[in-house]
Parts: structure tokens; sequence; C-alpha cells
């Protein structure tokens, strides 16, 4: 089963990503943890990426379509996997389509979490990641057992610093410019699925389960 996420950054694709991941056993591959891996490892890819990303730009799509199509090239990814943060622009779903269609296959499924903007830069800032083990949170909708704390391994949250809400602003100007088109492009495909995202995660997710079957 491919999967691809849409949604505006803070709608709780990511969340959603990882839970579907475990329940139909298949990779979470997020562009947005790659590069912040390379960061983190200091690489010359996590060098160009950073620039970018801590303007609240994108990443341009030569070097983010190399790194996915590298990712979902690797042998885990042969039964399938769900897409978070890719791709973000449609040249960027072309380049997929390609790839898919020159091997028989296609996108099963774009889940679109649907979120009002008024609502993203208040998710947003309530957001924290663990840098260690990459689990996330949200201070209201999903706190920690003990506050600033991750609960898979004690190291303390931080909020990334593309979710500052000067950045925020960017992110979700870029959100409607560049990667909303998609929903239009995946409804053409058929593939096109949307959830309401303003609901209880765990709702979200049986929204999703109950599409995906
Ligand atoms: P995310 O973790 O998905 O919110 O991504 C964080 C940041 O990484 C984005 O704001 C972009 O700067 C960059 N990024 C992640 N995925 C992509 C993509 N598919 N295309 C371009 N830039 C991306």
């Amino acid at each position: 089963m491919k999967i691809v996420m849409l949604g505006a950054p803070g709608a709780g694709k990511g969340t959603q990503a990882k839970k579907i991941a475990a329940k139909y056993n298949i990779p979470h591959v997020s562009t947005g943890d790659i590069f912040r891996a390379n960061i983190k490892g200091g690489t010359e890819l996590g060098k160009e990426a950073k620039s970018y990303m801590d303007a609240g730009k994108l990443v341009p799509d030569e070097l983010t379509v190399r790194i996915l199509l590298d990712r979902v090239s690797e042998e885990d990814c042969r039964n399938g996997y769900v897409l978070d943060g890719f791709p973000r622009t449609i040249p960027q779903a072309e380049v997929l389509d390609k790839e898919l269609t020159k091997a028989g296959e296609k996108i099963d499924y774009a889940i679109n979490v649907e979120v009002p903007d008024e609502n993203i830069v208040d998710r947003m800032s309530g957001r924290r990641g663990c840098p260690k083990c990459g689990a996330s949170y949200h201070i209201k909708y999903i706190p920690p057992k003990k506050e600033g704390v991750c609960d898979a391994c004690g190291t303390e949250l931080v909020l990334r610093d593309d979710d500052k809400p000067e950045t925020v602003k960017n992110r979700l100007k870029v959100y409607h410019e560049q990667t909303q088109p998609l929903i239009d492009y995946y409804t053409k495909q058929g593939a096109l699925k949307e959830v309401d995202g303003t609901v209880d995660p765990e709702d979200v997710f049986k929204a999703i389960t109950d599409i995906l079957g």
C-alpha cells in the first residue's frame, strides 16, 4: 500500500503517518526527518537543506526528489510506504508518478488531513519533538506524561526552529501556493481521501483506518 499524506504544516500528518506505519507495517518516510537527520549529522545535504528550512522555504525539487527516490528504492519499501511531507509540489508528484508508472505501480491513497489556517499557528507553536528518538508531542493535544520530557526515551523535548511563529507564516504561504494544488492533482487520479484533522488524534486515525481498511 502506497500512501501520501497531505495537509498544511501542523495538521498532524506526521503523527498520523507514524500510526499508519505501525498498524500496516510499512515504513514512514518523511523528507523533513531525512533533512533533519542530515543537519544533525553535519552532511553536505544537511548544510544545503538547512538554509531553506530555517527560512520556511522548500528545499529545491531536484535535491528533494533525489533523496526521496533513493529512500523508496530501499528494500523495506517494497511492499509500500507512507510518505509524510512529500510530495510538496506538483513537479515532485509528477516525478514520483513517473517512477511508479515505470514499475507498474501507483499511489493508492492520498490522505488530506484538513485543518483551517486559523488553527495552524496555535497548533504549531505547541508542537514539541524529541531530538533523540523523533517522537512528537503537543503541549495541549498530545502531552507527554512528564512535562517537557520524551515518554519514550526521557530526553528533553524541543520546539523545532521552523515551528517558531515567524517561520510558520511563511510555511503556510508556501503550502497554499505550492502544496495545496496537489489536492486537485490526486483528486483527478481518484486517490484523494479527506479526513477532519481538527478532532482528537485518535479519532483522526479511526477515520483513516476506516478508509484504508
Ligand atoms: P516537515 O518536517 O515535513 O514539516 O519539513 C520541514 C522542512 O523541510 C520544510 O519546511 C521544507 O523546508 C523541508 N522539506 C521537507 N520536505 C520537503 C519537500 N518534499 N520539498 C521541499 N522541501 C521539503
